[in-house]
């Protein structure tokens, strides 16, 4: 196909546009990963990506999508037959409970409404109900629903069942954009991805792992080589990993936390938040309707929008893309052709959302799907009171 003029417009909620710094970096000549320079690098890499996980606990990189850091923080802690409780607010909680039933787990559904957050009085109750489950795992942002769970009232709610199960969260759609705080919520595997908050290309997998979770690694039971963390570990200490790294995405992965602590972690989230209320000021002002229910479980770093009956999702995406070179994320799941996701994370700014609102507003029209103008207005009126500078946030 022709390249068309301008630049693509991927407001997919990961992977996120990639910023021109990283992909300098990311072009470097590759190094020796078993030479002095390649362990400086890493080092320095494990000490700032701690800062933003929220964690002093060791961190395993893999050369891997993040489905791999799933099926690592499974199988470096449990045995067969274990039960695993997977709270699903979404197709991503869906997807790893299948990964549990591969290894021969047992999964325990605690199924949602996948329009409001899990819900922390119910896993007390299921914990209560079954003292031998050995994990809790739940999605932190449901990027199929946009759904932000609260993490530290899963820990309340597991810390009131007297329960001693390992908590397990993936934060890929998150960790980079929206505050986590692996210690202070008491996680044990906190599972992420390269390509969503933190602004990498896809093929880095990690997980953060907590005291608990390492003794859990001594007795568990469950085949496992590639994504052991012992050996990976190990070489950690020292800068290495036990096998070839993925070592440009390291450069790029470098790159992306000096920019993400040069604007500061609570600028970066603030950020996310403010794009996330434009645009559902848009949603509603287009008399569209936010998948998301619940008014405290908002993404920041996405927004799942619902089509009007008898009009599909995937049409009007498709529509965008031909017309406007603008990809939006579709329905995942049972939700496939009932919404599509506007993606908002990532290295964006004002006027990026605001084409992005504007490619959504267009294709409406053009797609005929019935709406009400003026959802670009409301985000623009929302992004000018709002203003992102810090001076004006903090009101100095
Ligand atoms: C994107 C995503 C994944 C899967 O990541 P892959 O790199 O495609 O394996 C898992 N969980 C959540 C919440 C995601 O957003």
């Amino acid at each position: 196909m022709p390249q068309k003029p301008g630049r693509h417009f991927l407001q997919i909620p990961g992977p996120t546009p990639l910023p021109e710094r990283i992909a300098q970096a990311i072009s470097r000549s590759t190094i020796d990963h078993r030479g002095p320079d390649f362990a400086q690098l890493t080092l320095s890499i494990f000490e700032r990506l701690r800062t933003v996980f929220g964690t002093t606990d060791p961190i395993a990189v893999y050369p891997s999508s993040a489905s791999g850091a799933w099926e690592a923080a499974l199988a470096n802690t449990l045995s067969p037959g274990d039960r695993v409780l997977f709270c699903t607010s979404g197709q991503f909680a869906v997807q790893w409970s299948k990964v549990a039933t591969r290894f021969g787990l047992q999964v325990e559904d605690l199924v949602g409404d996948w329009r409001f957050r899990v819900d922390p009085d119910q896993v007390t109750a299921k914990l209560r109900a079954d003292p031998a489950i050995k994990a809790v795992a739940l999605v932190h942002n449901e990027t199929s629903t946009g759904i932000l769970s609260d993490i530290a009232a899963i820990r309340h709610a597991i810390d009131r069942a007297e329960h001693s199960a390992l908590l397990m969260v993936d934060a890929v759609s998150s960790l980079g954009a929206v505050d986590y705080r692996h210690d202070e919520w008491g996680v044990d595997v906190t599972v992420a991805g390269s390509q969503k908050g933190l602004m990498l290309p896809p093929g880095l997998g990690f997980n953060a792992i907590s005291q608990r979770a390492l003794s859990a690694a001594q007795e568990a039971r469950l085949p496992r080589s590639y994504w052991d963390w012992a050996p990976l570990l190990d070489a950690a200490k020292r800068g290495f990993f036990p096998y070839t790294p993925a070592t440009n995405l390291l450069f790029g992965l470098d790159e992306a936390l000096t920019m993400l602590l040069e604007e500061g972690l609570d600028q970066v989230f603030a950020r996310h938040l403010r794009f996330a209320h434009a645009t559902r000021s848009a949603v509603t002002t287009w008399n569209l309707e936010v998948y998301c229910r619940d008014e405290k479980g908002h993404s920041p770093t996405l927004t799942s929008v619902l089509m009007p009956q008898g009009h599909d999702a995937d049409q009007l995406r498709k529509l965008i893309l031909e017309r406007f070179d603008l990809s939006l994320g579709t329905g995942l799941g049972p939700l496939q052709g009932q919404l599509f996701r506007i993606g908002h994370l990532g290295s964006i700014n004002d006027l990026m959302l605001c084409g992005t609102l504007s490619g959504v507003e267009m294709g409406l029209d053009l797609a005929g799907v019935p709406h009400k103008r003026g959802g670009v207005q409301a985000a623009l009126n929302m992004l000018a009171v709002t203003s992102g500078h810090r001076k004006e946030n903090t009101g100095d």
